[in-house]
This record gives structure tokens, sequence and C-alpha cells, in this order.
């Protein structure tokens, strides 16, 4: 199997090829699909396996596919939420790798850097947001941030999210942004709060297991 037969749009690829990628790993044959057909999906996957671009590709692939107009406001339409500033550093950079050649801005929201740096990226406009969850109850407390246009959100490393205690802001979060929106969930193990969460967030979703 090739990215080709996953129906990537050609700017993608582009930017895959440049990566070197020249096939897909397992998750990212399993997840494309499904998350290109609009289903939620919850994977059980360890760093390494290529998650990142499971689920980064698709949703650059289906938030291209509604353009941003020129003169209107950019609105945040994903948030990828993961535990640590190095993910969201790592995550924020393989983004902007694969997205280089379309209209796709992302930026990453983490503690330990001046909030007014993130703060003027925010306002130039993006449409992903990588976050840890600390930094970005402090944007949401101080209505910095509007989370109302989310219609993709990932969850990565969710247990551990749990294990370091942000499920409440995790669960603040969340209450800001649509009901009604795509949800990606990747957790290495199921303790029963995370699958509480899974239960009240995810609609039929598509399991992926590597
Ligand atoms: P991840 O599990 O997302 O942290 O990815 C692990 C490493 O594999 C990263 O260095 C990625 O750049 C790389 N990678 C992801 N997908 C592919 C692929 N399809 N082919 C080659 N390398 C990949």
């Amino acid at each position: 199997m090739t990215f080709n037969d996953l129906k990537i749009d050609p700017a993608i690829l582009k930017a895959l090829a440049k990566e070197k990628y020249a096939k897909p790993t397992p998750i990212q044959e399993q997840s494309i699909p499904a998350v290109l057909a609009g289903r939620d999906l919850l994977g059980c996957a360890q760093t390494g396996t290529g998650k990142t671009a499971a689920f980064a590709v698709p949703t650059i692939q289906l938030l291209s596919q509604q353009p941003h107009k020129p003169g209107t406001t950019r609105r945040i339409r994903s948030l990828i939420l993961t535990p640590t500033r190095e993910l969201a550093l790592q995550i924020d950079e393989n983004m902007k790798a694969y997205s280089q050649f379309t209209d796709i801005r992302c930026s990453a929201i983490v503690g330990g850097v001046s909030q007014r740096v993130q703060e003027r990226a925010l306002q130039q406009g993006a449409d992903v947001i990588i976050a840890t969850p600390g930094r970005l109850i402090d944007l949401i407390n101080q209505k910095r941030i509007d989370l109302q246009y989310v219609q993709i959100l990932v969850l990565d490393e969710a247990d551990r999210m749990l294990d370091m205690g942000f499920i409440h802001d995790v669960k603040r979060i969340i209450a800001k942004m649509p009901v009604k929106k795509q949800t990606l969930f990747f957790s290495a193990t199921m303790p029963p709060e995370i699958s509480k969460l899974v239960k009240t967030l995810l609609v039929d979703p598509v399991k992926v297991e590597i």
C-alpha cells in the first residue's frame, strides 16, 4: 500500500515524499481512511509507530478541503492536546512539515515560553493548535482563545494526561468546544477513567490497535 492508495492530496504527498516517507505504517494505513471518512477514532498505539502522521495527515487534508478565505479571520478548527511540552513541539514540527505545501497554519501553545509570543502567533491566526492542557487552560481563563469553531479534536497519550493530573483540565477544555465534532483519541492503556471519557466523547469509533 502507498500513500497515494490512501487518497492523500497531492500537496501532502509532496511533503511526505520530501520527508522520505516511502509508504504508510500500519497505524497510518488503518487510521487515515477512517479519519478522511469523518469517523471518530480510538487508537491504542505507542510513540514510534507513526501515530503522529496517522492523525496529522488526514486532519490537514480535511481542513484544507475547506480553505481559509483571504480577508476573513482564521479560526482554530483543530485542537491537538498532548501531555508534554516536548511532545507538543514535536507534533507542531511534524504538522508544519506535512502541511508545508498547503495553506494550513499551526501553532504550539506550551508552558515554559513567553505567553506574549504565543498570543501574537494566535492573533496572526492558526487553523490548528497543538497544546498542553495547563497553558491552554490559562489562555481560556483569560478569554484569549476561542475553541467554538473546533471541528477535529485529537487527544494524544490520554492515559499519560490522566497520570500527570490533567484529566480535570482536559474535561474543562472539551467543554469549551462544540459537542458535534470529530474526535481522534489515542491512549496506550485504558484505565477506567479513560474508558469513561471515551464513552462520553466518541461516537461509534473505528478502533485501531498496533
Ligand atoms: P511517531 O510515532 O509519530 O512519533 O513517529 C516516529 C518516527 O517515524 C518519526 O520520526 C516520524 O517522522 C517517522 N515516520 C512516521 N511515519 C513514517 C512513514 N510512513 N515512513 C517513514 N517514517 C515515518
